[in-house]
């Protein structure tokens, strides 16, 4: 586990840019989270100040904003809006301040060239691969990225991947843009033209049946794949045992471990996937 340098800032909304009915980006300036962020690592985030919601929500950190100079000064939020918190985020207005805890959770973990590094994100998913792309692009690591939504206008952001040398294969469910069909269909095709000892790392987020999905691809080609889990959780530093996972643990009966401080990245093969989605 890493050392914890968690910081609970006062975080100014510096911009809330819509992308559609559902999806915005929030621009929190979040300094010293966004100095300490590891790619993959998440927020808590009081989405509005008050008792409604009660509990702070998760979200990964998106992109990390930058002064001319380069030095960290905030963090972005890829925010999909699905009930009371996320809501609060859509509307958040330039000049709300917003309690921002973090960073939280296990980070990605990193590779070097040789390895390439496959990213799988459906939808939402694609949150906490910003960070990671300038990471590893920043050490010369070769990046796919296989994007999958529903329809081609849910596919936002793919132009900023390209812009960094990212090789992007898209899917939609209604055939709009890229593969017709779930993004587990071009991953499949991938695995199968990859030699089995070429070395890939495979970086997935998104709904749980998809992860699920994307690691039985991946152990069906004998390889393993991290997963960001997505686990409605309380608290994001351990205290509500809330986004407890089953895991498996010796002799292969499951266990449960915190989400949000055992992951929320975690191997595909360590995980209790049955369990996990009568849990999830
Ligand atoms: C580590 C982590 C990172 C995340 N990153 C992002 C992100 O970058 N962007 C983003 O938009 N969201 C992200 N999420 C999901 C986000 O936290 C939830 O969508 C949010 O907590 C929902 O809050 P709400 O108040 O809007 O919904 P509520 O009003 O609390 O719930 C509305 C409905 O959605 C269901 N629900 C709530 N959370 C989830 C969930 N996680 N999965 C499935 N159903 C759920 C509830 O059961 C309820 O039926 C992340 C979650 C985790 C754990």
């Amino acid at each position: 586990m890493l050392p914890r340098m968690i910081v609970d800032e006062q975080a100014e909304v510096l911009g809330n840019r819509t992308l559609s009915a559902e999806y915005n980006v929030v621009t929190l300036g979040a300094a010293s989270i966004a100095a300490a962020a590891r790619p993959g690592q998440f927020v808590m985030i009081k989405t509005k100040p008050g008792l409604e919601p009660l509990l702070r929500r998760p979200f990964s950190i998106f992109e990390i904003v930058r002064a001319a100079d380069g030095t960290p000064v905030g963090i972005s939020i890829l925010n999909k809006r699905i009930g009371t918190g996320t809501g609060q985020l859509f509307e958040a207005r330039v000049g709300d301040r917003l309690a921002c805890l973090g960073p939280l959770g296990q980070p990605w973990p990193l590779v070097e060239p040789p390895t390439t590094a496959w990213m799988v994100a459906g939808g939402v998913g694609l949150a906490p691969f910003a960070t990671l792309t300038e990471t590893l692009a920043a050490r010369g690591v070769s990046l796919r990225l296989f994007y999958g939504a529903r329809r081609g206008e849910d596919l936002y952001y793919a132009d900023w991947f390209a812009e960094r040398g990212v090789d992007l294969v898209l899917a939609t469910e209604d055939g709009s843009r890229g593969t017709h069909g779930r993004i587990t269909l071009p991953l499949e095709t991938a695995l199968r033209e990859t030699p089995a000892d070429a070395p890939i790392a495979i970086y997935c987020c998104g709904p749980t049946p998809m992860m699920q999905a994307v690691a039985q691809r991946a152990a069906d080609a004998g390889r393993d794949a991290w997963v960001s889990l997505e686990q409605v959780m309380g608290c994001g530093m351990g205290g509500c045992y809330s986004c407890v996972v089953p895991v498996k643990g010796d002799g292969g009966s499951p266990h449960f471990v915190r989400s949000c401080t055992a992951g929320p990245v975690f191997a595909a093969s360590t995980l209790h996937w049955e369990g996990l989605a009568h849990h999830g």
